[in-house]
This record gives C-alpha cells, structure tokens and sequence, in this order.
C-alpha cells in the first residue's frame, strides 16, 4: 500500500508513526514544504527570545524517519492531486501513485485586512524562520506592537520583553485572552503582565502603519501612535486549503472530514489544523495529534478495522512570566452554567458544571494544582454539591477527593 502525507507538522507526522505501527509493509512518503522536519511550534517563543537552544526544537532526528522507514521529503511541497489517477506531484518534481492520501498542512497565520503589512519590520510567527528573523530584528529593536492579545501574542510579548523590548499589545476587545480567561481571571493576569512590563491598550485597533524603508511607527484607532520598529500580527490562523480546494474536497473553515477523519473523496483523509471534525474544534496541539492518531490509523488499516474520532475539549495553556494559565472545555465566562470560584491572593480556580453536575470546564490561573485530576474529571465526573463548595472554599482543596468520586 502507498500512503502519501502532504505536510510534516505534529499531524502529518503523528499519522505517518501511527500508520507505520499498523502497516509494517506500507510505503509512506511525507511531503515537507519546510526545510526542517517537525519541531514542537509551541516553542517558538522560546526562539524568539533565545531561550531555547536550536536543537532542541525538534521532536526527532532525521535518523528517527529513517529507522520507521517514513520517507520525509524535506523542502518539496506537493503541489498537485490528480484524483482520477491517483497520482501526486510534488514541487521539485517527485511524481508518486498513492492508494490513500493524507492532507495534513496546517494553517499560516491570518494578516486581516485592510492594513497592507508588507514592510519589513512587519512579522508573524508560524514556522522556525519567523521567529529566528524576530530574534534578529528583535535584538536591534527598542519596541514592538503585538496586534491581538491571545495566547501567541502574550507569548511572543514576553519574548520580546525578556530581550529588552518595551512591548506594547492592542486588542479590540475590552480584556485579555477573550477566549481563555473570564473577565476575573483576564483582569489578574492583565495585571501580571503590566507588572511585568507589557503596556495594554484595549478596545484599540490597528489602523494603518508609517515608515518609509521599514516600520517605524502604528497607528491606532483613538488617533494616537506608537513609534515602534517591530510589529507582530498575531490575529488568528487561516487553514491551507489549496489542494483540498484543487481536489474538490468539500470545505468549510477548514476540510471536512467525518468521525473516521475521511475528506469528502474516499481514500482522502485529513487531520491536524487543517481539518474540521464535526465538533468544529481545532487549532490546538493536543486536538491535530489526537486526530492524526486516529487518521493515520485509518489510512493504514482495512476499512473494517476503523477507528472513530472520540472529540477532544480543548485545552489552553500560557506559561509566561512566572504565572500558569490552564483553561479547558467550556469557562462559560458569562456565568450561565453553575461553578465553583475560587480567588485568593496568588490564584484563580474555576471549574464549572452542567445542569447534572458533570465538569464541563475548567480553568486555573497562577497555579498549577489540580490540573492533572481536572483534565481527568471533565466530560466524566460529576460533583456533588459538597464538593463544589469545598471547590469554592477551600484554597488547598484535596483534589484526590475527585479521584475517588470518578471510580
Ligand atoms: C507560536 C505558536 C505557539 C503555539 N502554542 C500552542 C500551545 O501552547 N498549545 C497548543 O495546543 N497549540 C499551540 N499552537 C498551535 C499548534 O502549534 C498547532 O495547532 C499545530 O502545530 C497544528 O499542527 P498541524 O500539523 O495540523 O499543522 P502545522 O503545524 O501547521 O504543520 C503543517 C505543515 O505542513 C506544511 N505544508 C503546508 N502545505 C503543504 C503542502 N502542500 N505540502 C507539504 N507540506 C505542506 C506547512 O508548511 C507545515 O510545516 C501554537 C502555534 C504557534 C505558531
């Protein structure tokens, strides 16, 4: 059987190792449009900071792709599909017959209009040489914008921070992390971040940039500017749908693939940031190599040994500045489901139940506590009200007791 891979982040090759297990005898080819194989992307602002030695990014050697036989075409894009004879192409001309096919190419980072961003000074982070350049630039810079205050940008914030940066981040909405945090936890952690030198400006959007040669100065939307040599767009990803689309793939935001992680066409799957399960969640991590463990056995196996996509919460962390930030599933920031809040000088807890009581969310701010047994409890146990109230009382709850309650 040959098994052909488009894309060498966590999903493609997550799915070529698991493939390999289930079909020792498979040929498997790889397409890598990037030059370095699969490194571990959420370390990225470990780089642009300098604080990670180059070589430790990678999750293998290349001695790794050659003991499981996996035949990683590093720098060659597959450029074209031709379904009807079930044959690729790939960019430095690699012609290939496959029986099944797995588009595993991730997204790039979204640069939303109407701003042109194109002068140098201008950055996104996404691949091993966006945040090597940052480094550079960054080491020749006196201050940064960071446009939107997510997860990325934080990070990247602090990156540049620690290389002595003043770092300013703009964000539409009216508190931090919109997504990950509820508005008691963002107002902790947005004061955690100023004390550690980042200048918020909320409710403020980008609106244009000045300079002739390179970036010299933004432009806000109350009128003001920030004269700044570095700005990092950090508004989201776009997933890369060109070959799906060539194919004629059914799409949404993403690829749709159903509960076997199978495209539209038969014999095409998908998974990792550029697939959309029916759940809807993605662009995480933990969510493309749990996907690509279930495609990339699917691709290898025969149909009646399928496996079924079991939808994963997604989980969130921020590790910047000393302070943890863990938020999983459902927060329900807007308090309409019932929780058990607990706030004390040095941390946030919430965790939040359904109508029966069974942990739907949770998140955990300044500590890392309890996080294992959480993760463990949600979407499984469920709390009675004793429990929650310890939840909400007791600052050293012993989270042993949710052990004994999933049993
Ligand atoms: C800076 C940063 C920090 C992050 N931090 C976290 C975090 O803390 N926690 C978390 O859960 N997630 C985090 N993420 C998100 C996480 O990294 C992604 O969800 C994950 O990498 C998706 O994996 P993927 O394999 O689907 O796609 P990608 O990692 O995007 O890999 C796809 C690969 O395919 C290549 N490709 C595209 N088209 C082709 C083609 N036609 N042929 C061959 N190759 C192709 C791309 O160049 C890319 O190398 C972070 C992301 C970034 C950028």
């Amino acid at each position: 059987m040959n098994i052909v891979i488009a894309g060498a982040g966590v999903a493609g090759v997550t799915a070529a190792e698991t493939a390999r297990q289930v079909n020792p005898q498979a040929d498997i080819t790889v397409f890598c449009l990037e030059r370095e194989s699969m490194y571990f992307r959420p370390r990225l602002p470990d780089i642009v900071s300098g604080n990670l030695a180059m070589e430790k990014i990678f999750a293998h050697p290349d001695s790794w792709y050659q003991e499981k036989n996996i035949e990683l075409r590093k720098g060659e894009t597959l450029v074209e599909v031709c379904s009807d004879n079930n044959q690729v192409r790939g960019s430095l001309g690699s012609r290939l017959i496959y029986d099944r096919l797995l588009i595993a190419t991730g997204a790039e980072s979204s640069r939303p209009a109407p701003v042109n961003y194109d002068l140098p000074g201008v950055f996104t982070v996404r691949h091993l040489y966006d945040a090597m350049n940052l480094h550079y630039e960054a080491k020749r810079s006196k201050a940064a914008v960071l446009m939107g205050a997510g997860l990325l940008a934080l990070e990247i914030g602090c990156a540049l921070g620690a290389l002595g940066l003043a770092v300013h981040v703009l964000e539409r909405a009216d508190r931090i992390l919109p997504r990950q945090t509820t508005p008691a936890s963002s107002a902790r952690l947005k004061d955690h971040l100023t004390e550690h030198g980042l200048i918020f400006h909320l409710n403020s959007s980008l609106t244009g940039l000045g300079g002739q040669d390179r970036l010299q100065r933004v432009e806000l939307s109350d009128g003001s500017h920030i004269d700044a040599q570095i700005l990092v767009v950090a508004a989201g990803v776009t997933p890369n749908l060109e070959l799906a689309k060539s194919m004629g793939l059914r799409t949404d935001r993403a690829i749709m693939v159903d509960g076997y992680m199978e495209t539209s066409k038969p014999g095409v799957f998908s998974a990792g940031d550029c697939a959309q399960t029916p759940d809807g969640a993605g662009g995480l991590w933990t969510i493309a190599r749990a996907e690509a463990l279930i495609a990339g056995h699917n691709v290898a196996c025969p149909p009646e040994e399928r496996k079924v996509y079991q939808p994963q919460a997604p989980s969130s962390t921020l590790k910047v500045a000393g302070l943890d930030l863990v938020a999983a599933g459902n927060i329900d920031p807007d308090n309409k489901l019932s929780s058990a809040v607990h706030e004390s000088d040095g941390f946030y807890r919430k965790v939040v139940v359904d109508g029966d009581g069974l942990v739907v969310g949770y998140t955990n701010l300044g500590t890392a506590k309890g996080n294992r047994e959480l993760a463990a409890a949600l979407g499984k146990t469920r709390l009675p009200g004793d429990i929650l109230k310890a939840l909400s009382d007791e600052a050293d709850f012993d989270f042993g007791r949710l052990k004994a309650l999933s049993s």
